[in-house]
């Protein structure tokens, strides 16, 4: 995922969002939940409806198609994707529709086991003014640092045998594997070791990754 620059966000709410939606933003911040876009009457209802697909659609090729913080293909059938708010929305409103602080999870990462916590961020009071700093997070943020650089999730199927595993790179890579719970993820129905190491070690080795992560 490549950093997200301060043009690709202007763009995205100058250019990808007209005038009524952004006017309808601005109603809802200044609302007890901005987010519950159901509870506001039309026309701002159904232009924070059409915001919030185009928030989808926007980080939908940025994150690769997959959950910002398992890297599961979010194409599957059974997954669902939420639009993930990095500073969880509850704790920081204003920043409820902030495109930098959005991308797109799962419904296992974002609701079983992110939620509200904020855990990952470095003083959340102050982040607001902070929010394109990489030193507040403690996980790879999937509008700042690129996933593979912290943390490669590996996964091989041979016929009905499934491997997946994730390759700790950095310290906010093991950070986000404890705080999504990522072993939860990890199976390895493939009984094989070659010459002493395992698949993901072998894996690792032919396309070349750090073998000795954390
Ligand atoms: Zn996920």
């Amino acid at each position: 995922m490549p950093e997200m620059t301060e043009q690709e966000a202007q763009y995205f709410v100058e250019q990808v969002l007209d005038q009524d939606e952004r006017s309808a933003i601005n109603v809802a911040l200044a609302s007890q939940n901005p987010w519950k876009h159901e509870s506001f009457n039309d026309p701002v209802k159904t232009n924070l409806g059409t915001v919030k697909v185009k928030i989808k659609n926007f980080h939908f090729e940025r994150v690769s198609r997959k959950c910002c913080y398992c890297r599961r293909s979010l194409e599957d059938a059974s997954i669902e994707t939420d639009r993930e708010h990095i500073v969880p929305k509850g704790k920081k409103k204003s920043l409820s529709y902030d495109i930098f602080n959005l991308s797109l999870a799962c419904k296992r990462c974002n609701m079983t086991y992110k939620g509200e916590k904020v855990d990952h961020i470095v003083d959340v009071d102050t982040i607001e003014s902070d929010l394109r700093n990489p030193d507040r997070y403690l996980i790879p943020h999937p509008n700042i640092h690129s996933y593979e650089d912290h943390l490669i999730r590996i996964s091989v199927q041979y016929g009905a045998q499934q491997f997946t595993s994730y390759r700790r790179i950095t310290p906010q890579g093991q950070f986000l594997y404890d705080f999504v719970r990522l072993d939860k993820l990890c199976v390895d129905e493939l009984d094989i070791a070659q010459g002493g190491k395992k698949v993901d070690e072998v894996v690792a080795q032919i396309l070349d990754l750090p073998l000795d992560g954390i």
